[in-house]
């Protein structure tokens, strides 16, 4: 979208403008619904988001990793999709309880 005091193009996720600092028409609000509820964002980001944040179970902590990098993929391949602060988090998280599971299942036996 664009600043609708400047004109400058900003992202549409922006609450205020990058250059002038004017909120934009996204108030917080939206933003947080559109975290719960993703509009237009990347179906592997969601996948991605979701296995971190229950990767805690070992078993999804490589397939957040995985679904991770495919959101990546997906969402630079088309630019009306979006996310990809999501699959950062699920990647980070899968690969932390990966780690960290696997540090316990190699010493505790
Ligand atoms: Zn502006």
């Amino acid at each position: 979208m664009f600043c609708r005091e400047c004109g400058k193009e900003i992202s549409n996720e922006a609450v205020i403008c990058v250059r002038c600092g004017v909120p934009t028409d996204v108030n917080q609000t939206d933003a947080v619904t559109r975290m719960l509820l993703p509009v237009g964002r990347s179906a592997y980001a969601i996948a991605a988001g979701y296995l971190g944040l229950v990767s805690v179970l070992l078993v999804p902590a490589p397939f957040a990793i995985i679904f991770g990098v495919l959101a990546i993929r997906d969402i630079k391949k088309n630019k009306n999709k979006h996310g990809i602060p999501r699959s950062i988090f699920g990647i980070t998280l899968g690969a932390l309880f990966t780690v960290f599971y696997s540090y316990l299942f190699l010493f505790s036996s």
